[in-house]
């Protein structure tokens, strides 16, 4: 593992043991989204700096929780769990998880060390097989992100959370069977589920409903990118499978750069403002450890208190 020296500032209290979906009903009694962040493990020092600088930042509008990344295989563990370690001292911080490659004991020990950090939540992922390990997940003891949910609600106190997919996963055949999946998480001991990016209210919205149809009562927490850069943006919607709307992308054409970011960061806004007024319980927006364009989302859609 590099080293960190700005990782091991652990200065703080770890913060009590606040669960998401108690966050969610408090705020829910005051009307009230939540808001939160997502980060991930940093690859040097330089994205160590900006991190940090970005975490206080973000601190600053006193986000309800924030979740840290895990690669697939275990590739960043160390890292991951020095970050959590150190976040959890300041906010509710949810650990994600994946199980991939992974065996039961070293899943064990990595969540051992999450509850030694302070985290009480857990997003329970499967991942995907790294490039160079494409066999990892037939060579790993758990199969899917079901397994891990039964392995965590079993053997711990640790709360649940799942992914959910507004354009359904890219192995699925289709949003029922997705949302037949989610609620054998929920049957399983998850209790609430979060995004994968999308572009359009009405994509949570299908969501919802068919995981409702499909008897999963838990929150949905969407998962909202910023968007204030349009090359990139188009780049991580091929990735992820997300349909990036016509009228959007014929606005990106005509725009220089800046004039992009503002018609990206408008959009974002509108979307959140939206899938707030559809119900979404709170939002959890994708930071890439930036916080500039998450906090002008979170401001213009009048989230921050
Ligand atoms: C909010 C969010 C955070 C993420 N964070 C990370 C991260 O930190 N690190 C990382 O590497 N990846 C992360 N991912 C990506 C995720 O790991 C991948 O999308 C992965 O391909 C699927 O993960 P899953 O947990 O949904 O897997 P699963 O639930 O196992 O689903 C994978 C596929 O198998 C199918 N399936 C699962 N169980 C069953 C069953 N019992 N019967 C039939 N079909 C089944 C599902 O329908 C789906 O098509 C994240 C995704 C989201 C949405």
């Amino acid at each position: 593992m590099p080293d960190f020296p700005l990782l091991r500032d652990q200065t703080r209290p770890v913060v009590g043991a606040a669960r998401v979906t108690d966050i969610l009903s408090a705020r829910a009694a005051k009307s009230e989204p939540t808001l939160s962040f997502e980060f991930f493990p940093p690859k040097d020092d330089d994205g160590a700096a900006t991190l940090w600088r970005s975490f206080d930042k973000l601190l600053e509008v006193n986000p309800d929780f924030v979740s840290v990344t895990y690669g697939a295989g275990g590739s960043n563990r160390e890292t991951s769990l020095a970050v959590v370690d150190r976040m959890a001292k300041q906010v509710p911080t949810i650990g994600h998880l994946t199980c991939v490659g992974a065996t039961r004991a070293s899943t064990r020990e990595v969540i051992e060390r999450f509850e030694a950090a302070g985290v009480s939540s857990i997003l329970a992922l499967r991942g995907d097989s790294p490039r160079d390990n494409p066999n990892a997940l037939a060579e790993g003891e758990l199969k899917t992100a079901l397994e891990l949910v039964e392995l965590v609600s079993r053997d711990t106190n640790l709360e649940v959370g799942v992914a959910a997919f507004p354009e359904k996963h890219p192995e699925s055949p289709d949003l029922i069977h997705d949302a037949k999946v989610l609620s054998l998480k929920q049957a399983a001991g998850a209790s609430y589920a979060m995004t994968q990016l999308f572009f359009t209210v009405e994509a949570y919205v299908e969501l919802v409903e068919s995981s409702r149809q499909a008897g999963a009562t838990m929150p949905i927490i969407p998962g909202l990118m910023p968007i204030s850069n349009a090359d990139r943006i188009v780049r991580m919607a091929e990735m992820s499978g997300a349909k990036l709307p016509t009228e959007l992308l014929k606005k990106f054409e005509t725009a220089d750069e800046a004039q992009a970011r503002t018609i990206g960061i408008d959009y974002s806004i509108k979307l959140a403002a939206d899938l707030v007024a559809a119900g979404a319980p709170g939002l959890h927006l994708f930071s890439l450890n930036l916080a500039k364009a998450a906090l002008e989302v979170a401001r213009g859609a009048g989230l921050c208190r």
